[in-house]
């Protein structure tokens, strides 16, 4: 794959790469408009077997997800370092490509009345439980959660491979899968517990998001950054303290990885979601509530959220007053896209 990849060293361990790009993913500034997916799909994802495939998806929160209930479905590694047992999602969970009737409604073969279905009556899909939420009205509540490969530091997936055909690049910690030597045993996709692999029948193999490494090299940003409108997604190398990146996970400390508890280290971060306090029964405002509920964002991020949000809200409190907050001008993105991928502002349409 023309690079220098890091797979295990002789006593099974992964060692590092020298750097390590991340994404921060700003919930608070996610339009659920799935653009992202869309152009990760036109890009990557259209050939024959690769029908059901959404390497970046975006789920509403609280939801059972794609695939359906992964957050359940095991793998990772426990406390100690050993791996979990893990479970293989099905197609159907993952949530197939549908047919629609666009021979009815746009065929013109008799039918002028035909609204847009989809064919056959399907149980699930890959956003099945869109715009839901949880919570009663008028305190119900949901947020958008885009979900791609962690390009994990501790890749679960890398380590279940016989094959050896998982490798983490040492020039940025990319994780990528080697077609040519995978066989399609899929126990990757039992490994990772992010449920972010997905398979090709047609190939015979695993496959998943690799980060756009083909744009990167040429200095262009991945195309579901790129296109965000909301501009919500930061990208970066850790260590690069001039990145938002770098900003927002380690001086800020307001980034959170998904699920740190199961134990694969990942490199994409969330920023965590507020919302409109919760109304009391005549109608005023809560201020001392939560709509969503903190249990649910501890479970989701872990305990280190309440100290994210505080240190948010107290950056708001110093606008509000009339102070400077450097926090808060990176999470503006007052400057697109050199304030949101440095290294990556490279204009896609001359690759
Ligand atoms: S998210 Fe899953 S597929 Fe991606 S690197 Fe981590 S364990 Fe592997
Ligand atoms: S393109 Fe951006 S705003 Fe739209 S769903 Fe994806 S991450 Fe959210």
């Amino acid at each position: 794959m023309g690079f220098d990849p890091i797979g295990r060293s002789k006593n099974g361990e992964v060692t590092g790469p020298e750097r390590q790009l991340a994404m921060v993913f700003d919930l608070n500034k996610c339009l659920g408009c799935h653009t992202c997916s869309m152009a990760c799909k036109t890009q990557w994802t259209r050939d024959e077997g690769m029908e059901s495939m959404w390497w970046t998806v975006v789920n509403t929160m609280p939801g059972r997800g794609t695939p359906k209930d992964w957050e359940t479905s095991g793998g990772g590694f426990d406390e100690a370092g050993t791996a979990r047992a893990g479970r293989l999602p099905t197609r159907e969970e993952f949530g197939e490509a549908w047919k629609f009737n666009h021979d009815e409604v746009l065929g013109g073969n008799g039918k002028p009345d035909a609204h847009l279905a989809p064919k056959g009556d399907p149980k699930w899909g890959p956003n099945w439980d869109e715009d839901q939420g949880d919570g009663e009205f008028p305190n119900s509540y949901f947020f958008y959660l885009p979900r791609i490969c962690n390009h994990c530091t501790h890749p679960a997936c890398l380590e279940a491979c016989p094959r050896g055909a998982i490798k983490k690049r040492a020039q940025d910690g990319v994780v990528l899968i080697d077609e040519e030597d995978c066989r399609g045993y899929r126990f990757c996709m039992e490994a990772c517990p992010y449920k972010r692999i997905y398979f090709n029948a047609a190939k015979a193999a695993s496959q998943k998001c690799i980060f756009c490494y083909p744009r990167l090299e040429k200095g262009v940003a991945p195309a579901c950054a790129r296109q965000c409108p909301g501009r919500m997604r930061h990208v970066g190398f850790l260590d690069d303290e001039q990145s938002s990146v770098h900003k927002l996970v380690r001086k800020f400390k307001v980034a959170l990885p998904l699920h740190p508890e199961f134990g694969t280290q990942p490199n994409v971060y969330y920023i965590p979601p507020f919302a409109p306090p919760p109304l009391n029964e005549d109608g005023s405002a809560n201020r001392n509530g939560s709509r969503i509920p903190l249990d649910y964002l501890r479970g989701l991020f872990g305990k280190r959220v309440d100290e994210a949000l505080a240190t948010i809200e107290a950056e708001i409190q110093k606008r509000r007053d009339g102070e400077k907050s450097e926090l808060l001008d990176t999470l503006i993105v007052y400057s697109w896209p050199q304030d949101i991928f440095p290294d990556f502002d490279g204009d896609p349409s001359l690759l």
